[in-house]
């Protein structure tokens, strides 16, 4: 919620929405309300671009205990997503721990770390930012299970922990110490992202502490196991030393352990794509079998189905390196198009009639659309850019 700008990506989709041959059909679930063939024999080509949208499994004791969450739920709730809304986050505790060091740590650690004159105004759900203001949480660590040449923040999101109104970022620089192999990756003209990220480490080993909350970056550490009887109390963390040949360097357990006290923790290790029915999945990768964007089943590609971004590669990069993913896709797709057919296919208005005669309440972009304003308008009075919907009926009962 707190970085609006990505959201302008809203305005290029508009765009693209404008264009005459654009259809829309949203509240509609593939697999469940309309079936993935069904798509295929009214369409020439279908892309599936429908993300990761569960998570990795520390697969550790203690990992399901009150109090300890997947960044997705905690994610979702302050987005307010209908499926997470409804979620208790107990922010009593003065400690909070977040396992893994990728961009969606740096985005939980930042609001959990943020004040709320730093939120009020941003798109972030009226419940989350309630619960938000009556936090006690005063540390967070964000534990990394390799060291900090191999923390997978970007540079920009990990500057903005430096410049917190109410959170000092906190590093003990014996922390900052890497072993040969780090440093030859860091010596790699490719490299300069990780550079950038071991120079605001060490910009933030030497701040003097003045703030009142505080976000502890700690690296070598690999959590084996939550504790706490009904509720999470602590965890037990193993210290890791790297082994390998740089850039494929392992965390190994030293068999060192040491305990840490927290009331809360959120296991932020990657994103695990959902398969479709209907269609091939790996389910060890959590992606769509394809090649170059064209799905297969056991190799051979299965015409005129395409996928594009988090489901096709797996749970990496950022915006920028989805829009390259599909460029791929598309240039598979244009290659094809000689042996899609010629035959016309009804396109959108076969799949309507069938949406109609199962009663699913699709919504068009026109009512999109009247949603998207009314959520703006709703934001107003508290100086929010919108105040989002956060119950799927309630975004209907906009449409009448
Ligand atoms: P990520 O970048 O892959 O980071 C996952 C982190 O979890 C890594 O530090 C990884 O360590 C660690 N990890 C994995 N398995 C672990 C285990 N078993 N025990 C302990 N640690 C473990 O994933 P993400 O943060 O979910 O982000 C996904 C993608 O979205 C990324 O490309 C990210 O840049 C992007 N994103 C971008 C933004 C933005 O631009 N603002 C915001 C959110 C997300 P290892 O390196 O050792 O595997």
């Amino acid at each position: 919620p707190d970085h609006a700008k990505l959201k302008q990506a809203i305005q290029l989709y508009d765009k693209i929405a404008g264009a005459s041959q654009f259809n829309y059909l949203g509240n509609v679930t593939v697999g469940r309300d309309l079936a993935v063939d069904e798509l295929q024999q009214s369409h020439h080509a279908v892309i599936f671009t429908c993300g990761a949208e569960s998570d990795r499994k520390l697969g550790i004791p203690g990992e399901n205990l009150q109090g300890s969450y997947t960044a997705t739920e905690f994610v979702g709730w302050y987005n307010g997503h209908p499926d997470y809304r409804d979620r208790q986050f107990d922010l009593s505790h003065e400690v909070a721990v977040i396992i893994g060091q990728g961009n969606v740590a740096a985005d939980v650690s930042r609001i959990l770390a943020k004040s709320i004159d730093e939120l009020k105004h941003t798109d972030i759900s009226a419940h989350a930012l309630e619960t938000l203001a009556a936090s006690r949480i005063r540390d967070i660590y964000v534990i990394g299970r390799r060291g900090p040449a191999q923390a997978k923040f970007t540079p920009k999101e990990l500057r903005e922990f430096g410049e917190l109104a109410i959170c000092d970022p906190v590093i003990n620089p014996e922390d900052l110490a890497l072993n040969p192999a780090s440093q030859a990756e860091l010596e790699e003209k490719s490299n300069a992202a990780s550079v950038k990220i071991c120079q605001l480490f060490e910009e933030f080993s030497r701040i003097q502490l003045s703030k009142s909350k505080r976000c502890h970056f700690r690296f070598l550490l690999s959590p084996v196991e939550l504790t706490g009887k009904d509720k999470l109390q602590g965890l037990i963390l193993e210290k890791n030393k790297l082994s390998g040949e740089p850039f494929s360097q392992s965390a190994r357990g030293t068999g060192e352990k040491i305990t840490l006290d927290a009331g809360i923790l959120f296991r932020s290790i990657g994103y695990l794509g959902v398969a479709i029915p209907g269609l091939p999945f790996d389910a060890r990768k959590g992606i769509i079998p394809n090649n170059q964007g064209r799905i297969t089943e056991n190799g051979a590609a299965l015409p005129g189905l395409y996928t594009a971004g988090w489901i096709k590669r797996g749970p990496t990069g950022i915006i920028g390196t989805n829009r390259a993913c599909s460029v791929e896709t598309i240039g598979s797709l244009v290659q094809d198009l000689p042996a899609l057919g010629t035959t016309p296919k009804r396109g959108i208005s076969a799949i309507i009639p069938l949406l109609k005669e199962r009663k699913i309440r699709y919504v068009s972009y026109p009512e999109w659309k009247k949603i998207d304003d009314q959520e703006v308008v709703r934001g107003k009075p508290a100086g929010k850019p919108r105040e989002k919907f956060t119950q799927v009926d309630d975004m209907l009962s906009v449409l009448g």
